[in-house]
């Protein structure tokens, strides 16, 4: 790099000073969170469920450990990979940016799922992917909303790790909010959910589907089900945030 881009980038950051988005305080140029904020951002370590990502306190043997969420059921896509923990700042950030309409959000946590996408083995894993899939959202909530977070993810994601946005799925049943349901309630509220964008085929493609934040796994493995159906020949997921 040449003289000029430290000196440019830190005369922009006189003109445009940055703040962090975890609590508004100063930051380093280039930075989306102070050092205190940082520390509050925790990513996920092993031991953690190989299909699901759950982190599970003690020792396994080869990290060959699945939980007793995935045991009992066989997902559709191929494993969920979590940026991060969905817990304190972490929970925060999602809520805003979900709830409070702050959109801007989507560059540190499409930096952590372009970071995570760049380094985890299960989802390098298998054929090159062709794709990233947003999990959508039904077009009222979209309109309440003013975004879909999945898509504005993708989207931060895809410039990044330089792979092409399809929005291949539809939500075509508005749901209830899933947040306060059990598993089994979930599933029942998800039923006939989604379908496939006619105008975006995916036969024999490896896609990646991408959302905020991963509880049960009922809503990407319905995704995946529907993708999978239209002729998708793999579905990865993922996430911001393990619950
Ligand atoms: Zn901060
Ligand atoms: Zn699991």
């Amino acid at each position: 790099m040449s003289w000029a881009g430290p000196w440019l980038e830190a005369a922009a950051g006189l003109l445009y000073p940055s703040v962090c988005a975890g609590c508004q305080g100063p930051v380093m140029a280039g930075e989306d969170f102070c050092g205190r904020c940082a520390g509050k951002i925790n990513g996920i370590e092993e031991p953690f469920c190989r299909v699901c990502s759950q982190p599970f306190e003690g020792e396994f043997p080869d990290g060959g450990f699945t939980c007793s969420n995935c045991h009992e059921r066989k997902f559709a896509f191929e494993c969920n990979v979590s940026a991060r923990r969905h817990a304190g700042l972490v929970r925060d950030l999602v809520s805003r940016f979900k709830y409070q309409g702050e959109y801007y959000l989507r560059k540190p946590m499409g930096a952590w799922l372009a970071e995570t996408w760049a380094t985890d083995a299960r989802l390098r894993a298998g054929p090159p992917v062709s794709a990233l899939v947003p999990v959508p959202l039904h077009p009222r909530r979209r309109r309440e909303r003013g975004f879909n977070q999945a898509e504005a993810l993708c989207r931060t994601l895809g410039k990044r790790a330089r792979l092409p946005v399809w929005n291949a799925l539809r939500r075509v049943r508005y749901t209830e909010t899933q947040t306060h349901l059990a598993r089994d309630e979930r599933l029942e509220n998800l039923r006939g959910a989604f379908a496939p964008a006619r105008w975006r085929p995916v036969a024999g493609a490896h896609l990646l589907l991408v959302d905020d934040v991963f509880t049960t796994g009922s809503t990407v493995d319905e995704c995946t089900r529907v993708l999978r159906r239209a002729g998708a020949a793999s579905v990865r997921v993922l996430t911001v945030a393990r619950r």
